[in-house]
């Protein structure tokens, strides 16, 4: 039954794929009857119209393709409602000659029928094609129709992959009970998690969504789903400076935890670039200000290509003092500046600049200047 149901439903794609397109040479290149799903791969022959139709159908589930969305919702939908008002089938018999060149009746071009042949009739005229498969007595016999898949196979071919009957139906509960819960509740609760949280769980329902070997997603909802999924999705600019700031006070903690035996006051702030305009992974050095009881300003320098420009910048903006003399300073201090090259300590000329520095907005300043 299921096979009978799905051969029949190919009449049905052939016909309003042929609509349309409007293409009335549209070849059904082939058709593949299973059991619970059947592939129709076809080729319009106006390639320059199908081009137009379908831009960019390479890969089905990277591009979105709109134009393709409106056409399979149409099928969807058209295919339903003609299964709907149950029309009829019928089955009359011609001599090949007498019917060969009605345009009405569709036919496999370069085929050799025989003398006497089948033709199968949709609700008499709606649609016609030379068949000897077996088919279902009416439209509402096959149920259900799910357009499931769509590959493209070069530029005016397009293989298609359909369900009917109970399949169709299982897997527009499956889509129910698992993907849209799943997701509505993503929906109710974006405001409450993390922003990672949200990225993650964004990829994994993409991942279902994209998956080509999945057959649990009804393409009819894909561009729906796609534009409430955009609008769940992250802002990648948030995103990135979330991350960041995660793993600044990921360094934080740890800077502080592995130095505990460092006279660290604080660590003032920290600066950590993930990627340039050009996309390349990148740290940037940040700055730490350690025991402004001791009125000093710390830099910690990754790249020493900035050493001499950063001392420059702030003898000359900030009036500030390079220190590379440590002896007035306790043990600890003189520790860490030994053990590692890579600070710079600056005093200030002006007594009360610690009271009066905001180090958020000056270290920010300081490394929004390209050194
Ligand atoms: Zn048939």
């Amino acid at each position: 039954m299921n096979l009978s149901r799905n051969h029949t439903a190919t009449h049905l794609v052939n016909k309003i794929l042929r609509d349309l397109l409007n293409d009335r040479n549209l070849i059904q290149k082939a058709s593949l009857i299973h059991e619970d799903y059947f592939i129709f791969e076809y080729s319009s022959i106006n390639t320059d119209k199908s081009n137009e139709i379908f831009p960019q159908l390479e890969q089905r589930v990277h591009l979105f393709p709109k134009f393709l969305l409106k056409t399979q919702t149409k099928i969807f939908f058209q295919i339903n409602e003609i299964i709907q008002s149950n029309f009829r089938l019928t089955v009359t018999s011609h001599t090949y000659n007498s019917i060969r060149s009605d345009p009405n009746i569709c036919q496999i071009s370069n085929e050799s029928y025989p003398n006497e042949v089948r033709c199968v009739n949709i609700d008499s005229t709606y649609s016609r094609e030379l068949c000897c498969g077996t088919h279902v007595s009416s439209t509402k016999q096959i149920e259900d129709f799910l357009l499931v898949r769509v590959d493209s196979k070069g530029q005016s071919n397009k293989r298609l992959y359909c369900v009917t009957g109970r399949f169709a139906a299982q897997i527009r509960n499956l889509f129910h009970n698992d993907f849209q819960k799943r997701f509505s509740n993503l929906e109710t609760n974006r405001d409450h998690l993390p922003l990672d949280e949200l990225y993650d769980e964004c990829r994994k329902l993409r991942e279902i969504y994209l998956d080509e070997k999945s057959l649990t997603f009804p393409f009819n909802q894909r561009s729906n789903y796609y534009n409430r999924w955009k609008e769940l999705m992250p802002d990648k600019k948030l995103l990135r400076k979330y991350l960041s700031n995660q793993i600044n006070d990921n360094l934080k903690r740890n800077f502080i935890s592995s130095n505990a035996d460092l006279p660290i006051y604080d660590i003032g702030f920290m600066l950590l670039r993930y990627n340039d305009e050009n996309n390349l992974r990148r740290h940037q050095s940040f700055v730490i200000y350690i025991n402004s009881t001791q009125k000093i300003l710390i830099f910690y320098l990754k790249n020493p290509r900035q050493r001499e420009k950063i001392i420059e910048h702030m003898k000359t903006k900030y009036r500030m003092k390079h220190i590379d003399n440590f002896d007035e300073y306790d043990q600890q201090t003189r520790d860490l500046f030994t053990a590692t090259k890579k600070l710079l300590v600056f005093q200030p000329n002006e007594i009360n600049f610690f009271e009066k520095t905001d180090f958020d907005q000056l270290t920010t300043k300081l490394f929004s200047i390209d050194f």
